[in-house]
């Protein structure tokens, strides 16, 4: 029985469920650059870069393997654009008996998938994917169980049900979370890590061509392109967070420093996602590294919870609520994002150094994303599905099954707190503590009003006023609730004066001023 077997983008693992128990003599691989899947958001130039060379190095690979592998490049002059198109092609080339397939990352691709054994009158195997260590219906089963979804909940059911930092039934170190100690602000240091650099070869040389050609309009930059591209070199790179910069991870994972686009991050986020490394594995090693002395509780346990919790249960999220939660407005919020968006040329400097450093990278570190760019976004009112088209588009690591959830869920409330208690919101005073940013900007982070007050200031307060029906009874608001109700009536109005002027100007198209 001959079999196609089409393996998309971020399914660049040989322990592919597609490939279980297939014979390499009986199937061939189709692997497809597409049109539509380059373009239904205007993908950062160094993402569409990273992932056609990660493709066409995976594909060399199974070659090497022995798999007969079909790949249909995007230059190609009779590309039909789209998986769909490209799928039917490769039936008139092979007339394969059936197609088997790993189940799609997002809505969109499987509701694609799912009209192939109609369309093409052939059986269709979908196959879970089991790169991920809770299935669906193990993340049901847990969420069945509970009134909220918490993710603390589903981080230590998954820590019970792998064993991993456990000691017998109970955690390691007697406590299941070290999040506490990991709020340290950082100094600039010259024993800082990096992450490896992959200089391109042919083959990524041949992608940078092609990408800066097809895809001028796209946002950001294709210089200095040095991600990995293949398993081995991304498992270098692992090799060197773990003998490096594990250790200081959780201390520093929410501090931000200017110019410093890394600190102790693992930057590996990209390889997992598309396939080139595992993440349980990852986890496994993190302990290893725990239980060699190598590196404290409080950085694995960090580590772990990121990918063992908060990876596993985005995914959860994600396929639980459905192809319409990409539309939830709780807060109905309309406002476009600023232009500076896609250049990083604005004042406040926090945000010229987050979307500056992505779009040089097309990486910004989580608490970038969720405490800068976000945290702006949500204060400001910005339409939650713009806010998560520009993340889908900037990011590496980017694929809308972990980008939503982190994006219209956790960082702009718009599920109305089915991801998050409370909104992430915060004033200028959070970004001070945890960075360097303020001492460098034009703006004064301790005025709340003039010219030079940081806008981030009036912005939270108003954020606060203009929400209170819907966040006034919030229990975890109640505090900054309390401290604006004993304001003067004169500074409350000074303070939403403050922010109509600044949002009046952005408006208008200013980056900030008043
Ligand atoms: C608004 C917003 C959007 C985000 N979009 C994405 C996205 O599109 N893709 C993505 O992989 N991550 C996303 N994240 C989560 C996080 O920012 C990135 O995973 C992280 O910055 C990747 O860099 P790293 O590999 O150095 O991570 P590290 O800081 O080293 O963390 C270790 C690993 O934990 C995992 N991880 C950490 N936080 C999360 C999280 N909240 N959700 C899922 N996995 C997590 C990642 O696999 C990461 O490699 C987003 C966060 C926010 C606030
Ligand atoms: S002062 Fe305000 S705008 Fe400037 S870096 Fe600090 S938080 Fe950002």
């Amino acid at each position: 029985m001959k079999t196609l077997i089409p393996v998309l983008g971020d399914q660049l693992s040989f322990d592919l469920s597609s490939l279980d128990g297939a014979a390499p003599a009986d199937a061939v691989v189709l692997m497809m650059e597409v049109a539509d899947e380059t373009t239904y958001v205007r993908h950062h130039r160094k993402k569409i870069a990273y992932i056609l060379s990660a493709m066409r190095h995976h594909a060399a690979a199974l070659v090497q393997a022995g798999w007969h592998v079909d790949y249909v490049r995007l230059d190609d002059p009779d590309n039909a654009g789209s998986f769909t198109g490209e799928v039917a092609r490769a039936i008139a080339r092979h007339a394969p008996d059936r197609i088997v397939v790993t189940e799609a990352g997002e809505w969109r691709v499987a509701a694609m998938i799912d009209a192939w054994e109609t369309l093409f009158g052939l059986p269709v195997d979908i196959r879970a994917d089991t790169r991920f260590v809770a299935s669906h219906a193990d993340f049901e089963t847990w969420a069945a169980t509970r009134k909220e979804l918490t993710m603390e909940w589903f981080y230590r059911a998954m820590r019970a049900r792998t064993g991993l930092l456990m000691d017998g039934a109970k955690p390691a170190g007697d406590r299941w979370n070290f999040d506490k100690e990991n709020r340290k602000p950082a100094k600039a240091d010259l024993l800082m890590p990096r992450p490896l650099s992959f200089p391109p070869d042919a083959i990524t040389q041949e992608v940078l061509s092609l990408v800066a050609d097809r895809f001028a309009v796209h946002p950001g930059s294709l210089d200095d392109f040095d991600y990995a591209v293949t398993a081995a070199d991304a498992a270098r790179q692992a090799d060197a967070f773990f003998a490096h910069a594990l250790p200081q991870f959780g201390d520093y994972e929410d501090a931000m420093l200017t110019g410093e686009r890394f600190l102790w991050h693992s930057i590996l986020s990209p390889y997992i996602n598309s396939g080139l490394l595992d993440p349980l594995d990852l986890c496994r090693r993190a302990e290893a590294e725990y239980r060699a002395g190598r590196a404290p509780l409080n950085s694995v346990e960090g580590y772990v919870r990121q990918i063992l919790g908060w990876r596993e249960y985005m995914r959860g999220i994600y396929w639980r609520e459905g192809p319409t939660y990409v539309d939830r407005n709780f807060l109905d919020h309309h406002r476009p994002l600023p232009a500076f968006y896609w250049t990083g040329e604005t004042d406040m400097h926090c945000l010229a150094e987050a979307i500056g450093q992505t779009l040089a990278t097309a990486h910004a570190h989580h608490i970038q994303r969720l405490m800068v760019t976000g945290n702006f976004a949500l204060l400001i009112g910005a339409d939650p599905k713009a806010v998560h088209e520009w993340y889908l588009e900037v990011y590496v690591d980017a694929y809308e099954w972990v980008e939503l959830p982190n994006t219209l869920g956790m960082s702009q409330f718009g599920d109305g707190g089915l991801l998050g208690s409370k909104p992430y919101i915060s004033s200028g005073a959070y970004i001070d503590r945890m960075s360097d940013y303020c001492r460098r900007c034009r703006y004064d982070v301790k005025q709340r009003t003039g010219p030079d007050a940081c806008p981030f200031n009036a912005l939270y307060w108003d954020f606060l006023a203009r929400h209170r029906d819907k966040l006034g009874e919030n229990r975890r608001l109640a505090m900054p609730y309390r401290t604006w109700a004993k304001q003067s009536k004169e500074a409350q109005a000074a303070t939403r004066r403050q922010a109509a002027t600044f949002l009046d100007h952005l408006d208008a198209g200013g980056d900030a001023g008043y």
